[in-house]
């Protein structure tokens, strides 16, 4: 369970490859704003096959719900959706790929998260038809989606503070209220957004909502200005008396399950955005313990190499023991998710833990490399900068000590 086998550690080769040979020299004008990061998240699913793997989910799921059909049952929500399976059916193969890209650019990995958090929302929640028209592309790359849930009054609390609503008139959704720091959002083409649907004089339900870019009543923001991730476009939303058909509506408005989570597909997603953040976490903290192992053995000071000095030496042995640690809790969020058996206080755990030693990872390997480490030459400053947005994206710190807190004393 603790080690890659063969197929695992020839891909993380290959996707170590890419990362170093392809997106590496790519950073300095990603994080300028020079370029955008889209073409090279096609060349990404092009190149390692990528495209082909995530489109296989949605076509298992389409294959799933026409089986359902054939059955006679509804396959509109819930149930075997595929989304848990991950890249070729193994969970750990998306973590590799994370862990790799975020070696070298985190905010680059929340290009692709964020993209295939909507895509996914799509696969488990829409109908055949919308995971065709819509879910495949993006899983191909083909279009770029976004995840919308937070709003200026509603970040921790998105559902009870939520204003957004779509209210159903006839065949059609009305969509009013305002969405902030959605990653892509200032460039995507498709955005899954979070209202309060009322339909008649039933309660509002919270539901995620398809709309296109180019929808009139539709607007998106350029990017904003950030600490870090800057090659990962984040921006606001707004939307005005937007109409879109009903079938945009991602599942019913059929009451949760008695006994189903608060939050419904918005946890789902954000239950697997947080088993997938530890493996993006460990990339940061896997090279900021390598660079700096290597650093402390060759930099000399006082005639001796910096490794020599107990004080360092101390540092790198913390960091050994963060990165054993975080590598388990992410094999550990594989095996989970391979025997479907992935839940919140897990997720959360392992989310908590990882984000906080990347970014203490990455200010140690930069104490530990003195002003070079400063310097943005090097990769680790850009590395400590976004790995400060992990203890905040996909729900804070405090947040998931809430969430453990309320799985452990339930
Ligand atoms: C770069 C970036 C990309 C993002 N991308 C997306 C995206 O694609 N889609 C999306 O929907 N959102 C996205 N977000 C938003 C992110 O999920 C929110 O910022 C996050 O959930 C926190 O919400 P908030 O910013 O409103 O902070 P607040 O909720 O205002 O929290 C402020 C502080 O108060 C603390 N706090 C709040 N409530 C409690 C409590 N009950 N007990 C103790 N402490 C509490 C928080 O932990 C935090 O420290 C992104 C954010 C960033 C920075």
């Amino acid at each position: 369970m603790f080690e890659l086998d063969d197929t695992q550690r020839a891909f993380e080769s290959v996707a170590r490859a890419w990362c170093e040979g392809t997106l590496a020299p790519a950073v300095p004008a990603l994080e300028a704003g020079e370029v955008l990061p889209y073409d090279l998240l096609r060349a990404l699913g092009r190149d390692l096959g990528i495209a082909d793997l995530l489109a296989a989910v949605g076509e298992r799921r389409l294959a799933q719900l026409a089986g359902a059909a054939g059955a006679g049952q509804s396959g509109a929500r819930g149930g075997d959706d595929g989304s848990e399976a991950g890249l070729g059916g193994d969970p750990l193969l998306t973590s590799i790929l994370l862990k790799e890209i975020c070696r070298v650019s985190p905010g680059f990995g929340m290009v692709l998260l964020a993209t295939l958090g909507c895509a996914m929302t799509i696969v488990a929640r829409g109908s055949a038809d919308m995971i065709e028209r819509y879910a495949l592309p993006l899983l191909r790359f083909e279009t770029i989606g976004a995840w919308a849930l937070t709003e200026p009054g509603a970040g921790s609390d998105a559902f009870g503070g939520m204003r957004t609503t779509a209210v159903v008139e006839g065949e059609t959704l009305v969509l009013n209220g305002e969405k902030t720091f959605i990653s892509n959002s200032p460039y995507a083409d498709v955005v899954t957004v979070y209202a309060r649907v009322r339909a008649g004089a039933a309660a509002a339900r919270v539901r995620p909502v398809l709309v296109e870019r180019g929808t009139a009543g539709f607007a998106a923001t350029p990017p904003m200005r950030k600490m870090g991730m800057h090659d990962s476009p984040t921006g606001a939303i707004f939307l005005s008396d937007c109409r879109v058909p009903l079938r945009h509506l991602l599942g019913t408005l059929e009451p949760a399950a008695a006994g189903a989570a608060r939050g419904g597909a918005a946890l789902e997603t954000l239950t697997l955005e947080r088993a997938v953040m530890p493996a993006m976490c460990l990339g940061i903290i896997e090279r900021c313990v390598e660079a700096s192992i290597r650093h402390a053995k060759t930099r000399q000071q006082f005639g001796r190499p910096l490794a020599e000095f107990q004080a360092i030496a101390f540092k790198l042995a913390r960091m050994e023991l963060a990165l054993e640690n975080a590598r388990n809790l992410v094999f550990k969020l594989a095996w989970a998710q391979r025997r479907r058996a992935l839940d919140a206080r897990l997720a959360s755990l392992a989310k908590l833990y990882c984000a906080e030693q990347a970014v203490l990872a990455a200010l140690d390997a930069i104490q530990i490399h003195g002003g070079a480490g400063y310097m943005a030459d090097l990769p680790l400053e850009k590395l400590m900068r976004d790995a400060k947005m992990f203890e905040i994206g996909g729900g804070t710190n405090e947040m998931q000590l809430q969430a453990i807190a309320r799985a452990v004393l339930a």
